[in-house]
């Protein structure tokens, strides 16, 4: 306080520079997001949208888009540059871009003319041409983007994420920094667009699939299921055994989100890994194509000298699809032939536009492989396998670690960012230490939420049997659930509009100690509730955790409103002391992880009679109808909690 009996708060310190705040109606006090402020725009200016701070010494975006990796024969300029949108909300889906010779024709001159031309304005009111050879029709989502066009696809996009307009989710898609993994024969099935992408709110996916000694289609259905249930943005199918084309198909046919397959599983099964060549690799593709998945990881970067990279790690080659694919090249003393049958690969993908994952087959798989020569040489590969796709007119996502420790992510996050040129990067975790197997869900959600707050557009999600075995139903729960915790976290810290919105709701039914609209808003309903209700299965103005003297919420609202009815000068003459569990309550609660919601409302009822009320019912000692002397002889009773 000065002398004057003003604080100096507001000049002992300096708030950073702040990004977007997350919330629509800037509810609360906080300042808002610490994170750059956005910059959604087309070109390579688009490059920082949603991005944490730079610590001094990381790596810089990329100065290169897309755009600048057009097929031969294309050509695209920037045509004027408007101060404000020409026309922001053009429909393209109904009103394609504009090919009148004439108005184009003065922008041919002194250019081989090569037939088609595009002219469009990007979101932010930019106007582009588009040179193309005139025989081309686009048939993925990045080739409609180049042209302008607004897809379905894209219109949906915008309608999940209201806080892009359809315009922009196509510039991001030209740009390279978005994918919306859509095959076209999964859209004539469940397939729900959506979008991957820094622009867009950060994705988790969920791996499941049949292994030789686990599960099988109808189980792994299930699972999807449940994986959907639980948030999973998009599915991994890594099936290794029991039927792999039928499960995958029941799986594709199944599904609401992206499916995505590791295809050299099924290219080796009932083969020997030396007998994989040029024909069984392009026929599985074409096959998997076919049947609707929409995206494919594959391990092309691996790359014959890089082998001599790993011999001094401590544990190798963790991925399945690069170890084998290593073996390969040592068997056969040749390239990676993921590699070298790059460009007809491509021709497939593009056929069904089927999006790339480019695998991370050199990944640590412990903290003391990170961020070693190999892995970053192998992702130096995967930048140009990326210029190599985006030729193609194939979208494409990177595969990323793994096992990184704490201080390494953001490097690693914005490496990637540089050497791929902002294609989203879609990491495994990572794992920010190794001495936890059976926890292995949260200590990858650490790493994944610092993940996604430096870079990573989806988060491949690990579950309590990661290194131990092949998740199980309440597995695949608890591994969806750590991922949206970490995914949304790292959006509300990057200020993307609207993504606080729900927790201010829950934020001021708390404050309100109004439990069903806390239970209601909760991501997970049922547990929630059901943790209430083991101690206190009435609607109390407070919980068991302080129990009713020590509610500090309740006495905040006592303060703000003063509406309990208690006198001014309330105030207990001792703590109250909360009843020990029964030996039946205690067992349950051992077995929480595995009940069903219905077994877990089951829980204990120790204090409805004391308090005056039944399962369901406020307890009479409720601000909402007490009076202080009924609140006061209700409230002193010792084993209320
Ligand atoms: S009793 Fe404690 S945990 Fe429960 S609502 Fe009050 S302050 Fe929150």
């Amino acid at each position: 306080m000065t002398d004057n009996g003003q604080s100096t708060a507001a000049s002992a310190y300096t708030l950073p520079p702040l990004g977007q705040n997350p919330s629509t109606t800037a509810a609360g006090t906080t300042p808002g997001s610490f994170a750059k402020p956005p910059v959604i725009a087309p070109g390579v200016e688009g490059a920082y949208t949603f991005a944490s701070p730079d610590t001094p010494g990381m790596p810089e975006p990329s100065d290169k888009t897309a755009w600048d990796f057009l097929p031969e024969g294309w050509e695209s300029e920037i045509i004027c540059m408007q101060a404000t949108p020409i026309d922001a909300s053009h429909d393209f889906a109904l009103d394609p871009p504009d090919r009148n010779w004439e108005t184009v024709a003065p922008l041919m001159e002194g250019r081989e003319c090569v037939g088609g031309v595009s002219l469009f304005s990007h979101s932010g009111g930019v106007w582009r041409a588009v040179f193309f050879p005139e025989s081309f029709q686009p048939n993925t989502q990045l080739e409609y983007a180049r042209l302008g066009y607004i897809t379905p696809e894209m219109e949906r996009v915008a309608e999940r994420e209201p806080h892009l307009t359809a315009a922009q989710v196509r510039d991001e898609v030209a740009a390279g920094r978005m994918v919306i993994p859509a095959n076209k024969v999964h859209l004539q099935h469940q397939l729900d667009p959506m979008a991957i992408g820094r622009a867009s709110k950060t994705k988790v996916n969920a791996n499941m699939g049949a292994s030789p000694v686990s599960s099988g289609t109808d189980e792994e259905v299930e699972k999807l299921k449940w994986a959907e249930r639980w948030g999973a943005d998009t599915v991994m199918d890594l099936s290794t055994g029991g039927n792999l084309d039928e499960c995958r198909e029941a799986i594709i046919q199944n599904s609401t989100v992206p499916i995505g397959t590791v295809p050299i599983y099924s290219m080796i099964i009932g083969r020997k890994l030396h007998d994989l060549d040029a024909d069984v690799i392009l026929s599985s593709l074409a096959h998997q194509a076919s049947q609707g998945v929409d995206y494919f990881t594959i391990h092309a970067g691996v790359l014959k000298e890089h082998l001599p990279l790993v011999k001094d790690r401590l544990i190798g080659i963790v991925s399945r699809g690069g170890s084998l694919l290593a073996k390969w090249m040592l068997d056969h003393d040749a390239q990676n032939p993921m590699y070298t049958l790059w460009e007809d690969i491509c021709d497939i993908m593009r056929e069904y536009d089927v999006t790339f994952s480019i695998g991370d087959g050199l990944r640590p798989g412990g903290l003391a492989d990170a961020t070693d020569k190999a892995q970053l040489a192998e992702l130096v590969a995967l930048g140009e396998l990326t210029e190599r796709a985006w030729r193609k007119g194939v979208q494409v996502m990177i595969e990323g670690p793994g096992h990184v420790s704490f201080d390494q992510i953001e490097y690693n996050m914005k490496l990637q960012r540089q050497l791929c040129h902002g294609a989203p990067f879609y990491v495994l975790g990572p794992l920010v230490t190794d001495i936890f197997p059976g926890y292995d869900h949260i200590t990858s959600c650490i790493g994944a939420t610092s993940a996604a707050y430096h870079g990573a557009s989806m988060l491949c999600y690990v579950t309590p049997k990661e290194h131990l075995g092949l998740p199980k139903k309440d597995d695949v729960k608890q591994g969806c659930i750590a991922y949206k915790i970490a995914a949304h976290a790292a959006d509300v810290a990057l200020g993307i509009p609207g993504t606080r919105d729900a927790d201010d709701e829950l934020t001021k039914a708390r404050a309100a100690l109004n439990w069903e609209k806390h239970f209601e808003l909760s991501f997970d309903p049922d547990t929630a509730r059901a943790y209430h209700d083991e101690d206190l299965d009435v609607d109390t103005d407070f919980c068991a955790m302080c129990g009713h003297d020590w509610c500090s919420v309740r006495i905040s609202k006592e303060i703000v409103q003063f509406a309990s009815g208690k006198d001014e000068n309330y105030g207990w003459n001792k703590a109250k002391v909360t009843a020990a569990l029964t030996p039946e309550q205690q067992a349950i609660l051992q077995q929480r992880g595995v009940l069903s919601p219905e077994e877990l409302h089951k829980l204990a009822s120790k204090t409805k009679k004391a308090v005056g009320a039944a399962s369901g019912d406020k307890a009479a000692c409720h601000s909402d109808y007490v009076d202080s002397d009924t609140a006061k002889s209700l409230q002193i009773i010792e084993h209320v909690v």
